[in-house]
């Protein structure tokens, strides 16, 4: 079975891509062929100007130290940047031409971006959903890791491949989503997704003292106002990070938090003192990588060469089904 997830080069990732897709990029690779690809034209779907466009290089490299931190291992996984693949933009163009326009038009995230970027509804940004089909059914991957978010685009993935597999004859397996037990790790307000874009993240490569900072401005339960009110950990975002970074103590808060015996800044102290604790080794492996960029860009390198013999084969297949050969 082959894998294949991408996520665009949104720099130094956060404990939301770490606890609902990086986890299992790494747990697959040691059971799967997997392909993980840092989709640099995605991105340019919401960035307008040649500035923004600027930090692409930097953004994945950092993107790259955490992978690489996080245990991804070149050896075991192709890592590669998407536009290092053209083949991927033949095939985009292919798909688009059997994708109905409605179906687009429907995405959640689409409609989510229409209405914060109004200025910049472009013809890439309505296509986003087509060229990560094709990212993934180039490679012909069956399993794809990703966030609770993605489930719209890996949902119209399948129906794009079913109805390619329809027309043209079978082609493409439909891709299934794997995603692992906290598939949407909300930000430090508690009520939206922890994204980078909102500002409401916690970055992996951060110092414990940031850390420690970070999560001291965390929501918890708003409806707890004095240490003497008895909290609700159940609505609790920053219980529910107890469970992955302190799992020796989520018993005992769970106990003591709903008899006010534990206050939220103590409770919010602890979690930044575990979760330093578990990221400490990742954060030393990222500090030793980030002094070999030279290293990276071979990883890259020889990803790009490896991902390509796969993509010329699909896309010949494609050309021919099609009738183009
Ligand atoms: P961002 O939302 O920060 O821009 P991406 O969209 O590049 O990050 O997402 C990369 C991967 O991480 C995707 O599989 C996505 O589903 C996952 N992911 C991102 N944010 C979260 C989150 N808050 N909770 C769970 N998974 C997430």
């Amino acid at each position: 079975m082959r894998v294949f997830s991408g996520a665009r080069p949104t720099g130094r990732q956060h404990i939301g891509n770490y606890l609902g897709a990086i986890r299992n990029y790494a747990e697959l690779q040691e059971e799967y062929e997997c392909i993980y690809c840092i989709v640099d034209v995605h991105a340019l779907t919401t960035m307008e100007d040649a500035l923004s466009t600027s930090r692409i290089q930097s953004n994945i490299q950092e993107m790259m130290l955490d992978w690489l931190a996080c245990g991804l291992d070149p050896q075991k996984s192709i890592l590669f940047v998407q536009s290092r693949v053209p083949e991927v933009l033949e095939l985009h163009t292919f798909l688009s031409m059997i994708t109905p326009l409605g179906w687009l038009l429907r995405v959640p995230t689409f409609k989510e971006k229409v209405r914060v970027q109004p200025h910049n509804v472009n013809y890439g940004l309505v296509g986003y959903p087509v060229l990560q089909a094709a990212d993934i059914v180039l490679y012909k991957a069956e399993l794809v890791p990703v966030g609770e978010d993605q489930l719209p685009h890996l949902e119209l993935a399948r129906e794009i491949a079913r109805r390619f597999n329809n027309i043209f004859g079978y082609t493409f397996p439909e891709p299934e989503a794997k995603l692992t037990n906290l598939p949407l790790v909300l930000g430090l307000d508690g009520e939206q997704k922890m994204s980078k874009s909102l500002g409401n993240d916690i970055e992996l490569a951060s110092s414990p003292k940031e850390t420690e900072e970070r999560v001291m401005t965390a929501v918890t339960d708003p409806a707890r106002r004095y240490l003497s009110d008895p909290g609700h950990p159940d609505i609790c975002n920053i219980f529910r990070l107890h469970h992955f970074f302190n799992s020796e103590g989520v018993e005992e808060i769970a106990r003591a938090c709903p008899e006010a015996h534990i206050g939220c800044v103590e409770c919010k102290k602890m979690l930044a003192g575990r979760m330093n604790a578990c990221l400490a080794p990742m954060r030393e492996r990222r500090e030793n990588l980030a002094r070999k960029p030279q290293y990276i860009r071979e990883i890259l390198d020889h990803g790009a060469e490896r991902a390509r013999i796969i993509a010329c084969a699909t896309l010949g297949e494609v050309k021919h089904k099609i009738g183009l050969t």
